[in-house]
């Protein structure tokens, strides 16, 4: 699997000191640990990156272990939205599906034996027992049947629940201090349910002490589930990992960032267009920030900062200004020509160009491109602001018909329109030179006839350098487009 960063990870280790050298953490071992549900809501991928960036800032190990022993429907397509999300915003992990590994499986489905194996352990010292109620339907944390033996292994139908010490669990969380709970909350959960499949509790220390991982990296969604499993630990008397619970990512409402925000998935963005370092860059500010003042961080710079102690205790709200903001800092990092790869994919997309498009086409769209410069901020835009440059009917708000309405301006209008025709040249000078002498002879000051041009020509009061824009709608079609936008807008007091 090729790391991305390697390269540019080495070169910045060298030239700045920012971090102490060498590791904070003694062999780090992290892992993304999703339950495959197909959509990969971006408070999860925050959950990824800083595990990632956490590993690979510390010279560690990033594992992804899939916990899919609760998901019935095949999950190959699910599992691939994740491998695929994670790839497209430039993680890589070191053990999982595909690179497999000296932990594996790395599906919790292949891995029940181990599950089994563990129950029989805490049986065998009576920190468990076989319950012999139906789950379903009752208390999930309390045995009702009664018939608490831990002699027997579960026969068909039977659960194994975790007999609770009862007591206090008091844990120092990373991001959260110090915490405690009272055990007896917790009941005697169930770790092997009646149908043999475990529940996340139990797997999810099974296998995190199995794959020898150090530091659990998680929403805060999970807190409650973290004295449960701290229980498991003791009781098999494993070493507990550290924990680091993340805050939660709000929407501008102060509610949980869901679907109802508008986008919430990695994959509603990637559709808009943003661009994977932008995007990578602005989730590792969600509840986390660099000891210095630039927001704007490669992939590179936000491993070399990242440390895990300044993730901060407060929700995020998610600011889609702030990633467009970002995104248009990133994209001024790519070359022209991949640019407008992104403008052309947009522009197939909303219909507006054939795919199939001819040189002529792309050099027109990266000239396009060139002009709207950092004004073009993500993928999606170029819709909106290319439209007139694509399509012919430029319909003109009744709002800005103002612009076309007097007498003075339309007559200057017309005859810049003429002198556009019949130009000799049609380059930027030329085109300035036509609406500056023609604005004088009408005894128009330049600024009224450039609004008025623009207005007629793009429908808009802002973009890309007038005579830029007359220059790329092109000689005869800017003449046209002024006579059609005349046509249009009636003059006022008619
Ligand atoms: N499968 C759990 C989830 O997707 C993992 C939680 C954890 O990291 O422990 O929320």
């Amino acid at each position: 699997m090729k790391k991305p960063f390697e390269r540019e990870r080495e070169k910045s280790r060298t030239r700045t000191q920012r971090r102490p050298p060498g590791r904070i953490h003694m062999n780090v071992r992290v892992r993304f640990a999703p339950s495959p549900t197909g959509y990969m809501h971006v408070g999860n991928v925050r959950t990824a990156l800083f595990n990632w960036l956490f590993a690979r800032s510390e010279d560690g190990t990033f594992i992804l272990r899939i916990e899919d022993t609760d998901v019935k429907r095949h999950v190959g397509e699910a599992v691939e939205a994740i491998t695929e999300g994670l790839q497209w915003l430039g993680m890589d992990w070191d053990e999982g599906p595909d690179v497999g590994g000296d932990f594996g499986p790395y599906f919790q489905s292949e891995r029940s034996d181990l599950y089994h194996r563990a129950a029989e352990e805490l049986l065998a010292i009576n920190a468990a027992y076989v319950c012999r109620c139906s789950v379903e339907g009752r208390d999930p944390d309390q045995c009702t049947c009664g018939e608490q033996t831990s002699a027997d292994s579960p026969q068909d139908g039977e659960a194994v629940r975790f007999r609770n010490p009862g007591g206090q669990t008091v844990f120092e969380d990373v991001v959260q201090g110090k915490l405690s709970f009272e055990n007896h909350q917790f009941g005697d959960y169930v770790m092997i349910k009646s149908d043999g499949t475990p529940t996340y509790n139990f797997a999810n220390v099974v296998d995190d002490h199995a794959m020898q991982v150090t530091h659990v990296i998680r929403g805060d969604d999970h807190l409650s589930n973290t004295p449960r499993q701290i229980m498991l630990y003791r009781a098999f008397g494993y070493e507990t990992p550290a924990f680091a619970h993340l805050p939660q990512i709000l929407g501008d409402d102060g509610e949980r960032l869901s679907k109802r925000h508008g986008a919430a998935s990695l994959t509603d963005f990637r559709e808009k267009g943003f661009i994977p370092e932008a995007m990578m860059n602005y989730l590792a500010l969600l509840g986390w920030s660099p000891e210095g003042e630039d927001d704007f961080l490669t992939p590179g710079k936000l491993i070399e900062y990242f440390q895990l102690e300044r993730v901060r205790q407060s929700p995020s709200r998610f600011n889609q200004q702030k990633l467009i903001h970002l995104n248009s800092q990133h994209m001024e990092n790519r070359p022209l020509k991949e640019r407008a790869q992104i403008a052309a994919k947009y522009l197939v997309r909303a219909g507006m160009v054939d795919a199939d498009m001819g040189e002529d086409t792309s050099s027109y769209i990266e000239d396009i491109v060139r002009a709207l410069g950092t004004r073009f901020k993500y993928g999606e835009q170029i819709v909106e602001y290319g439209a007139h440059f694509f399509t012919e009917d430029v319909s003109i708000d009744p709002e800005l018909h103002s612009y076309l309405e007097e007498k003075d301006v339309r007559d200057a209008l017309s005859r810049a329109a003429e002198r556009f025709s019949a130009a000799d040249s049609w380059d930027e000078e030329t085109i300035e030179e036509i609406i500056r002498s023609t604005a004088k002879q009408c005894g128009l000051k330049a600024a009224p006839l450039i609004h008025g041009t623009r207005v007629a020509l793009s429908g808009k009061t802002v973009g890309p350098s007038l005579f830029t824009l007359v220059q790329l709608v092109g000689q005869q079609r800017a003449a046209q487009r002024i006579h059609g936008a005349l046509e249009q807008v009636p003059p006022s007091g008619s």
